[in-house]
């Protein structure tokens, strides 16, 4: 994307928030714009039905003791989930087919997932099970961070950086994928924990879920947000189909 097209793209987010706040439509501060027709689901049943139509398998209340709490959390992953199917094409196209889908999330009611050798861990995705495991207990939008610990640490953006290694299994053998692999050996990890985030400084895996969880971050590109590094987002843009 040239440059001149990234400041058009800017512009017109800017002028289409501007009309919506002066209609009073939107609050001024920076929030995601809901995806318009995500209806909450209201019991389990209504979840998982959710759940598999996009590709999520089912979501398992794994020790959330109110019912409440758990359609709560489990609604918050299944809006994040359509919204960024939504918004990016590729995503999408990886999402579900005949043969493959995610199997389960499972939802723990804390900020922390707590197993043994889990410590400190707020997500996991097991490959073998098709399985993300999210501590839930952390809500409300926040701006990508760049160069600090994780780029987002939000029970929504936890489940994008899973979602991103889930994806990529999907995408190991296309071309943009390949160009972030060259890309990842071209820098050094300290480049990648500056532009990124310490763990995704970690390796090649880490520092793909991290620029995938920030660059799907719902406040990425708005206004006074940190934006990755043009190498990085370029491919992100290239692997995601998003603008
Ligand atoms: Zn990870």
């Amino acid at each position: 994307m040239t440059d001149l097209t990234r400041l058009q793209s800017i512009f017109k987010e800017f002028r289409e928030t501007t009309v919506l706040v002066e209609k009073g439509v939107a609050p001024k501060c920076a929030m995601p714009v809901n995806p318009p027709n995500f209806v909450p689901a209201k019991t389990v049943k209504e979840i998982n039905k959710k759940a598999k139509s996009l590709g999520l398998g089912r979501i398992v209340n794994k020790n959330i003791t109110d019912p409440k709490a758990f359609l709560r959390r489990a609604n918050e992953i299944l809006e994040e989930a359509a919204r960024v199917q939504r918004k990016y094409p590729m995503v999408l196209k990886h999402a579900k087919t005949d043969k493959w889908s995610l199997k389960s999330i499972e939802l723990w009611k804390e900020s922390g997932l707590d197993m043994e050798g889990w410590a400190g861990s707020v997500g996991d995705y097991t490959p073998s099970d098709k399985l993300i495991r999210l501590a839930s207990n952390r809500s409300a939008y926040e701006g990508p961070i760049l160069g600090e610990m994780h780029v987002d640490t939000t029970a929504t953006g936890v489940f994008r950086h899973e979602y991103g290694h889930y994806l990529q299994d999907r995408i190991d053998k296309t071309k943009a994928y390949k160009e972030f692999t060259e890309l990842h050996q071209k820098h050094s990890s300290a480049w990648w924990k500056k532009n990124v985030s310490n763990y995704g400084g970690q390796d090649l895996d880490e520092a793909f879920a991290e620029s995938f969880c920030a660059y799907t971050n719902p406040l990425y590109r708005k206004i006074r947000q940190p934006r990755l590094h043009p190498q990085i987002e370029n491919i992100m843009e290239e692997i995601t189909g998003g603008l």
